[in-house]
């Protein structure tokens, strides 16, 4: 059976994980994410962060 050969979840065990450092606290982010420390993403706070 050659069916059912999607992209399947294993996509990112091929490729390694690509992480951008947060330029405002140095903490290692998710590309296309929002630094969970700080709120931080594209030179802008995204996300409101109690501190
Ligand atoms: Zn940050």
């Amino acid at each position: 059976m050659r069916r059912d050969r999607r992209r399947a979840a294993n996509s990112n065990l091929r490729t390694p994980v690509q992480v951008n450092q947060c330029p405002k606290c140095k903490e290692p982010v998710l590309p296309h994410r929002a630094c969970a420390a700080c709120g931080y993403y594209k030179n802008r706070e995204v996300i409101a962060v109690e501190s």
